[in-house]
């Protein structure tokens, strides 16, 4: 588990890095908003992301997603929930580069680095390199999972509503709880 001083120092590098890309974050959201998920695993730079949600309500959600340089997400997948459609997400690469990964004819020799012994639970490896002005559509349902490049990538998520307690990843036993 991550302890507040750890949370506290990557909050703050977080910040550095809105601050560099040239997005403005309100002090409000400086000090409450900026969410961490780290999988529990004690590597928070190879496997995490942050995030500040700046509106999750009933049928729609916005968010810019940080993902540091080299650091990925878990591959996951946004199920239907009782019947209904799961998350839809579309992302726009603001600032820097990302390795995004879903369906299609695997890419020879992927950029991203995947953390060492879980190269199972990546089983996406179509590879789409996205630079500021790209946009990614994820498809209902589809495995996907991305990595910030040699600067990070800095991302805005538009998409139904958030519920990242439904979200299956690939390697079943992660943690994904919010800090
Ligand atoms: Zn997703």
């Amino acid at each position: 588990m991550m302890d507040l001083k750890e949370q506290k120092k990557i909050r703050e590098e977080v910040i550095k890095y809105f601050k560099m890309a040239g997005i403005f974050l309100t002090d409000e959201e400086k000090k409450n908003k900026i969410q961490i998920v780290d999988y529990n695993t004690g590597n928070f730079y190879e496997l995490g992301l942050a995030m500040v949600a700046f509106v999750n309500v009933q049928r729609y959600c916005g968010k810019f997603i940080l993902f540091f340089p080299g650091q990925c997400c878990a591959e996951h997948r946004h199920p239907d929930i009782n019947g209904k459609p799961g998350k839809e997400e579309t992302f726009r690469v603001l600032w820097g580069t990302a390795y995004a990964y879903g369906p299609g004819e695997p890419t020879k020799n992927i950029k991203a680095k995947i953390p060492k012994g879980r190269e199972k639970y990546f089983t996406s490896r179509h590879e789409v390199i996205l630079t500021p002005g790209d946009q990614y559509i994820v498809g209902l349902n589809e495995k996907h999972w991305w990595q910030g490049g040699p600067e990070g990538v800095i991302a805005l998520e538009v998409s139904s509503q958030s519920r990242d307690e439904y979200d299956l990843t690939t390697e079943e036993n992660l943690n994904t709880v919010i800090h």
